[in-house]
């Protein structure tokens, strides 16, 4: 029996009022204002200042353990919205996002990029430059929906978004329909069409309106094209609730459902089309797994001797540069060849016939669990450890308001858990995510060649690639790594 949080007493009435988003969504805003002027006029010493605490401390713990309790919930609350709702109402929005860029390679691009440079210009330790990033993202939002249709930059820029995308493909909860007959006997489709005044009164809630038909629109459809009756998980989805409050039924909610189950599964998805016939899409699971673990290897202390390896080789002392080939090599060109080799293992045993992309592109979604779990396990210790950063923070704040009670900051507060913790909880959720890459694994392969022996040999080569990644996330956690945001460390 799936549960629905929307009929959980308090939360589910809040989330089922239609200006809940717009609540949450101006919360986050008030958050990302502090980061923006603290950061841009603040302390330029992260951890005395909110742009280098709340987004590189906070904001990815909690992102972190919302994916994995809920699902995708930054989105719902994203400040960046805003002004893309007014550039909405400013500008006509109505240019077709080209067809050339419907896919996840702009988006995967922009990641790398944005990985790289967090790395290359220390992002977490610059104040300035994330309150810039902060900006240039609201700047982004606003042009690009002010200029196309939907949710053009949800859908397919945001790098922020596909990160939650991907992840939340494991989560345990998704915006879903909760009768097949309701939308079977629907005859307005609202959820995905809109709802829009009658005027003229035509055939009220028996059939859609035509364009030409409609009055005013009172409510959105589903602005990233997943129409509710064929929406098949939590691919692409804002967890925006518009198709909540859209449909006439009272038919959608946020239902329950046994995480990963999206990942093996391969239906023809609303919006989104299939898996298997996206490799695209397999390319991005692809490489924000490897990401996981080069983005966890640039906080520990041997990467300055690879990059200092790789500057000779080259015979460059530029760190943007050598982080450049670092990145292309660690989340590009290896896992490509990895990922590859394992494909034409399983192609060769299963007897598939397929051609390496063709293979690669069912399987690799095995993998997201394991990247997941590494996501979990770095954002979660960054949290425990300086979550309690924001204490003194936001006391040195107030005294700075003229509030004294606020008392003396006290800036040697100790992790948020005992310290004997931390190692544990991070390789619980790493191995946790290596058992689900595991299951995932032997299902697809039970999918693509039948149950038995024939689906356990298909399987192992992305099985032995999962326990590689682990092998490597156990070996990064032991490393002493970077205490980033805290003084703890400096
Ligand atoms: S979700 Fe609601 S509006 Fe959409 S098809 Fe189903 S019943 Fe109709
Ligand atoms: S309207 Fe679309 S993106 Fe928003 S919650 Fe519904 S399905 Fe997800």
């Amino acid at each position: 029996m799936r549960q629905d949080l929307l009929k959980v007493p308090v939360l589910g009435p809040f989330l089922g009022w239609r200006h809940a988003r717009t609540v949450l969504q101006v919360l986050m805003l008030g958050v990302a204002l502090l980061v923006i002027l603290d950061g841009l006029w603040g302390p330029q010493l992260a951890p005395k200042n909110m742009a280098g605490v709340l987004p590189w401390v906070h904001w990815r713990g909690f992102v972190a353990l919302a994916l994995l309790v809920a699902g995708n919930l930054f989105c719902l609350a994203c400040p960046f919205m805003l002004p893309r709702r007014l550039a909405k109402r400013l500008f006509r929005g109505d240019r077709h996002w080209p067809r050339y860029l419907r896919t996840k390679w702009l988006a995967l691009f922009l990641l790398l990029l944005f990985l790289w440079a967090y790395e290359a210009y220390d992002l977490w330790s610059s104040p300035l430059l994330t309150a810039w990033l902060a900006l240039a993202y609201f700047a982004a939002a606003f042009v690009i929906d002010g200029f196309f249709r939907g949710a053009a930059f949800c859908k397919h820029v945001c790098p922020i978004g596909q990160f939650h995308f991907v992840n939340s493909l494991a989560s345990p909860m998704e915006v879903a329909i909760r009768s097949a007959d309701v939308c079977g006997d629907c005859r307005t489709r609202d959820c995905i069409v809109g709802r829009y005044e009658n005027p003229r009164g035509l055939d009220a809630g028996t059939k859609a309106l035509r364009p030409h038909e409609r009055g005013k629109l009172l409510q959105n459809g589903c602005e990233l094209w997943l129409y509710q009756e064929t929406k098949g998980g939590n691919m692409d989805c804002t967890f925006c609730l518009e198709c909540v409050h859209a449909c006439p039924h009272d038919n959608v909610g946020i239902l329950t459902r046994p995480p990963a189950r999206e990942l093996w599964e391969d239906p023809q998805r609303a919006g989104v089309g299939r898996f298997t016939q996206r490799p695209d899409l397999a390319a991005l699971a692809l490489f924000l797994t490897a990401a996981a673990f080069i983005n966890a290897f640039g906080m520990v202390t041997p990467v300055y001797a690879l990059e200092e390896w790789i500057g000779r080789a080259l015979g460059t002392s530029s760190e943007p540069l050598i982080l450049a080939l670092l990145f292309l090599i660690g989340t590009l060109a290896i896992p490509a060849l990895l990922a590859g080799t394992a494909a034409k293992v399983s192609a060769g045993v299963s007897g598939s016939g397929r051609g390496v992309v063709q293979e690669a592109t069912r399987y690799v979604y095995a993998l997201i669990p394991v990247g997941f779990g590494m996501w979990i396990a770095h954002y979660l210790f960054h949290f425990l450890v300086g979550g309690l950063t924001i204490v003194p923070l936001t006391q040195e704040y107030l005294t700075f308001l003229g509030f004294s009670f606020a008392g003396t900051p006290d800036w040697a507060l100790g992790p948020l858990v005992p310290d004997a913790w931390l190692l544990p909880v991070e390789l619980l959720f790493l191995e946790l995510g290596l058992l689900v890459s595991l299951v995932v694994a032997h299902r697809i392969a039970v999918r693509e060649v039948g149950p038995g022996p024939k689906a356990m040999k298909a399987a192992a080569p992305w099985g032995l690639l999962a326990i590689t990644l682990s092998i490597a996330g156990v070996w990064l956690l032991l490393q002493p790594m970077e205490m980033r945001g805290t003084f703890m460390g400096g």
